[in-house]
């Protein structure tokens, strides 16, 4: 690990202006925020991540969940995983979210990742954490060493001929699914980023996963209040049943009315370069009677636009079959 300097803020204005002055003043050097640590203290001990200068933001009022005016609720950027998966609100109005978080990683590692720590999740490819490897990702230009090699987790779905890497997270999958928006403070001032604009596919940019700018700060998660009638369910399918990151998931939020379903948002994780949303499995849902045909109907639609590579075919049909199954749980009790 390389040396670093720290440096504490104590206001949202004093972690934005350390990471925006810092920025320039250090030639560039790599400035990251850090709360939980859970991601970046791996990625520095691989020396994948060499940041100059590191800003603690724990001491920032960012750990609250507070109901909104509107009946949504907005989740500061430091509340723990383990915290908002427990919350009262969340388990009854977006148990969608609850459950995503509860599959994720560990109770230790829950206990210390944070909402807005888990927005940022880098890709788990072996080669991105490997620096003995080429990789566009961590150093552009330099080739993707997945392509021809092991894929078995990567991704089929957003992938470029520069980087097929799936975005690991769980929770992000099932905020797509509620359509939250992201509070960010930046050096320009303050700005609401919807998730589906937030994250990048990869491109001929692997490099960039996302759209914040250095000093842009993650402060909130907000996530609108549900129609009535609206179920939600997160399921994950891995090689083991507890701390292992996704083959495949899915998250569904449901409402049905008159026997129909009124209203369908769907997301897939594990099988893209960035959490997956599928309009074309909402489209087939939405207007239908909830049934298995026409479950199979829309997983098929979802994984129209998979492009496997030569070790992760399987997840296509895989994606396909979580998805009905995360739909038949979604809805059998309604
Ligand atoms: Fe790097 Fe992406 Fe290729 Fe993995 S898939 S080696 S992260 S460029």
């Amino acid at each position: 690990m390389n040396n670093f300097q720290l440096t504490r803020a104590a206001t949202i204005a004093d972690a934005v202006r350390a990471g925006g002055e810092s920025q320039t003043s250090q030639q560039g050097a790599q400035v990251r925020f850090i709360a939980g640590g859970t991601t970046l203290l791996d990625l520095m001990k691989l020396d994948v991540e060499n940041p100059g200068l590191l800003v603690d933001i724990n001491r920032l009022p960012l750990g609250q969940i507070e109901p909104q005016g509107d009946g949504g609720i907005k989740i500061g950027a430091l509340t723990r995983n383990s915290d908002v998966a427990q919350h009262p609100a969340v388990k009854r109005d977006y148990s969608v979210l609850s459950q995503a978080l509860l599959s994720g990683a560990s109770p230790q590692l829950r206990n210390m990742a944070t909402t807005g720590g888990n927005l940022l999740q880098r890709t788990r490819c072996i080669y991105f954490r490997d620096t003995a490897y080429p990789c566009n990702k961590r150093k552009p230009g330099s080739g993707c060493a997945a392509i021809g090699g092991y894929n078995r987790m990567l991704a089929i779905l957003g992938t470029s001929e520069h980087c097929i890497a799936s975005n690991p997270s769980d929770q992000n999958v099932a905020l797509v699914a509620l359509e939250a928006t992201i509070d960010v403070h930046g050096t320009k001032g303050q700005r609401v980023v919807p998730i589906h604009d937030f994250f990048l596919v990869p491109g001929s940019t692997p490099e960039r996963e996302n759209v914040l700018e250095p000093g842009d700060l993650i402060t909130h998660v907000r996530l609108p209040k549900l129609p009535e009638n609206t179920q939600s369910y997160y399921l994950k399918l891995r090689d083991r049943a507890a701390y292992e990151f996704a083959l495949v998931s899915a998250a569904v939020v449901i409402t049905q009315q008159g026997g129909r379903i009124r209203r369908a948002r769907v997301a897939l994780g594990g099988v893209g370069t960035k959490p997956w949303r599928s309009p074309e499995a909402e489209s087939a849902l939405e207007g239908r009677a909830a049934g298995e045909d026409v479950f199979r109907s829309a997983a098929r639609d979802a994984l129209t636009g998979a492009r496997p590579a030569s070790g992760n075919g399987f997840k296509v049909e895989l994606a396909q079959r979580c998805l009905m199954r995360t739909l038949k749980l979604a809805t059998q009790n309604t």
